[in-house]
């Protein structure tokens, strides 16, 4: 048996934290088993469907790495498809046109809650198709549920699962408007796709036994099933959609690496031992379906950032400049070959959380310095400033081998030179190249911001002292 498990998103918003895990769990399994993974867009409910939302979708599981080995797969390609098992159903009369009004329904519905008996259709049209043959009356097309019995399934989280047939509805397998629903679209793409393994939220197991008993009618092959338990806020209350909290675009617009959001996930509902880091590679081979927990998860962002953290210490320079670049060039600044970015990643990232954190601090490095912003910068507008950076500016002009141990002999020779301290020409440096008081060695921030931009700020800082004293 070849193990086939798909992702299927309704695009109704932003690939979510939930919606990343079951793709990473449904894939990890296809890959431990040399199988294959399905990305399926389910888009027939047209006025649910958010714009951008499948851009966003496809965008994430790249981000992320989670390859995908057919598809996507649009069911609104499909419509044909499930047509005409609708036809075939309402031929074996295994389905049903009920001509029920919104307003019956409604009635109904309200009559059935004050006699608090759980909402339910009450199957008029089932029996009764000869009433209604004029055909401009809408109507939708409903699955004759079984009356009786139970349906079991073997949840491989979960275990043995039971619901009794007279809890079940029967179940709208196409809208008024002609459009086929959720739960119909899934079973005959889950059936004619031959998935082996629904791997989901727990948040679907109410539409299980409904699905069995449609796959059951149509003569399909019923696969398993596994229901992760839900993910909870930190304060324990179930994310909903709206919540931004759980959008992977934030993630990655705060500076998470793939790596770091993957270990981070795959850990919410899921444990090997006390492991807590997990390559790629680790993840595939030790991943299970059994232990997946069956209590709720909660989402600890300090976790994830200490992930993060964890993986700018060990990722390679090569993945770290590649992550840092696209995140850079998402924000539509271009790194230009003048500075050492790589330099900088080598010896500074290791300190940073995310990203967007290292980014910011060396905004310096790519973008360009406002000397007005600086505090107290009346303080640094001297003549004698004028003289030093000039001083600095010429001798680094003339300084051909670029390393810390020459940068750090030009300093001192200024230092000899005016008579004054280490630390006041580091200042100086310090604000003319980054506009900020505080940087990490200033011999290093030199080392690969470059001569060229250096000369540069240095004379652009010169300029700004003139200006202020000719005011
Ligand atoms: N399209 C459904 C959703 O986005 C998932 C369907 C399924 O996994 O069976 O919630």
């Amino acid at each position: 048996m070849k193990i086939t498990t798909r992702f299927s998103p309704s695009p109704t918003g932003f690939l979510h934290i939930g919606g990343v895990r079951t793709a990473l769990y449904s894939w990890l399994f296809a890959r431990k088993y040399g199988g294959s993974f399905i990305l399926r867009i389910e888009d027939t409910d047209i006025q649910r469907i958010k714009k951008d939302s499948v851009t966003d979708i496809l965008f994430g599981l790249k981000y992320l790495g989670l390859s995908w080995d057919k598809g996507p797969i649009y069911q609104s390609d499909r419509l044909k498809i499930y047509q005409d098992i609708i036809l075939f159903m309402l031929k074996k009369k295994i389905a049903y046109k009920c001509y029920c009004s919104q307003k019956r329904l409604e009635k109904l519905r309200k009559k059935q809650i004050l006699n608090k008996k759980k909402p339910k259709y009450d199957k008029k049209c089932r029996n009764a198709l000869f009433i209604f043959k004029k055909s401009n009356i809408p109507y939708v097309i409903r699955f004759k549920n079984p009356d009786k019995g139970f349906v079991t399934f073997k949840d491989m989280v979960r275990g043995n699962i039971r619901f009794s047939n007279e809890e079940l509805d029967d179940l709208i397998l196409q809208r008024s408007n002609g459009t086929p629903t959720y739960n119909f679209c899934v079973v005959v793409d889950d059936w004619k796709m031959n998935i082996t393994h629904v791997i989901r939220g727990d948040d679907h197991i109410n539409n299980t036994p409904r699905q069995i008993n449609l796959l059951n009618a149509l003569g399909a092959e019923i696969p398993m099933y596994a229901h992760a338990s839900m993910i909870l806020d930190p304060s324990r209350k179930k994310l909903s959609k709206r919540n931004n909290v759980m959008s992977l675009k934030s993630y990655i617009e705060e500076g998470f690496v793939p790596e770091a959001i993957l270990n981070y996930i795959v850990r919410l509902g899921w444990s090997y031992k006390d492991k807590e880091i997990f390559s790629r590679e680790e993840m595939i081979s030790l991943f299970n379906l059994k232990s997946i927990s069956k209590s709720p998860s909660i989402l600890n962002y300090k976790k994830l950032l200490w992930l993060n953290h964890y993986y700018f210490n060990h990722l390679s320079l090569k993945e770290k400049y590649k992550y840092f670049s696209t995140y850079i060039k998402d924000k539509k600044i271009i790194l230009d070959s003048k500075s050492d970015i790589r330099g900088l990643i080598k010896d500074f990232l290791c300190h940073y959380n995310t990203l967007k954190e290292f980014s910011i601090s060396y905004s310096y490095f790519y973008e360009d310095i406002n000397l007005s912003k600086v505090d107290n910068m009346h303080f640094y507008c001297s003549a004698m400033n004028v003289k030093i950076l000039k001083f600095l500016h010429q001798n680094f002009s003339l300084l051909n081998v670029w390393n810390t141990k020459n940068i750090l002999e030009e300093i001192q020779k200024s230092v000899l030179y005016f008579k004054i301290f280490f630390q006041d020409v580091a200042i100086l440096l310090r604000i003319g190249i980054s506009g900020k008081k505080n940087t990490p060695n200033i011999s290093s921030i030199i080392l690969y911001i470059g001569k060229d931009k250096l000369l540069f700020r240095i004379n652009n800082f010169i300029e700004y002292i003139k200006y202020y004293l000719n005011k």
